[in-house]
């Protein structure tokens, strides 16, 4: 099924290169989840094309170059335990769960987290362990984490995150009022958190409460 998108597929990772992804393992990490699998069927053959898409419940799968971006971000190098706030189809859980020990992954729209488990368990990803619920509380049970992606955006990024990071851990988050929001990647020392903004980016809305 995945081959009839090779050339495409190539053609993205070409592209992606191109914008400046340069991270053998993330690029590598793209390149073997299928990402056809995780659009709704009716928009497969825009699978490979840059661009985010709609899922259901409102939801959207995010571009690959900002899930690449974000990715490369987290400098992830095999053994961390990542914390995932909006598992939404599952994709960049996916991509993770290739670059770290575990994926801790939640979803406030229970079918969404449904089709994503099912979508994952099918391509016997096994390093992934997923919660309903509101994700601004982050899983405190799990927690520290050494990494936090945040695949919504908020005007703030919650503190009960921030405190659920380990020292030295590193957190992506989409941050900022309606669509002007901007990637922030905070870094967390003994010290206190240093913050850099990557870029301006789109993402639908963080909701509080269940
Ligand atoms: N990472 C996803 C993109 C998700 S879009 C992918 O690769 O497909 C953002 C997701 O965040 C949506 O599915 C939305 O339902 C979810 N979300 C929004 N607010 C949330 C919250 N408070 N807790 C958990 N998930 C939330």
């Amino acid at each position: 099924m995945t081959g009839d998108f090779q050339p495409q597929k190539a053609q993205l990772i070409m592209t992606l290169r191109g914008m400046g992804i340069l991270d053998s393992r993330v690029l590598a990490a793209l390149e073997s989840v299928p990402r056809e699998l995780f659009v709704p069927p009716a928009l497969r053959h825009h699978s490979y094309e840059n661009s985010s898409l709609p899922i259901t419940y409102d939801q959207t799968i995010s571009q690959p170059y900002v899930v690449a971006r974000m990715t490369e971000a987290l400098k992830l190098g095999g053994r961390e335990l990542v914390l995932e706030i909006g598992c939404g189809s599952g994709y960049q859980s996916a991509i993770l769960s290739h670059l770290c020990r575990r994926v801790y992954s939640m979803e406030r729209v229970r079918p969404l987290l449904v089709d994503a488990e099912n979508r994952l368990r099918d391509l016997r990803i096994s390093n992934i362990s997923f919660r309903f619920g509101d994700g601004s509380k982050g899983w405190p049970e799990a927690a520290p984490y050494d990494r936090i992606i945040l695949t919504c955006g908020c005007d703030k990024i919650p503190d009960i995150l921030l405190q659920q990071l380990k020292i030295g851990g590193i957190m992506v988050a989409p941050e900022g009022h309606g669509k002007a929001q901007s990637l922030v990647v905070v870094t967390r020392h003994e010290t206190g958190f240093e913050r850099v903004a990557l870029m301006p980016v789109t993402f639908v809305p963080l909701i509080e409460g269940e």
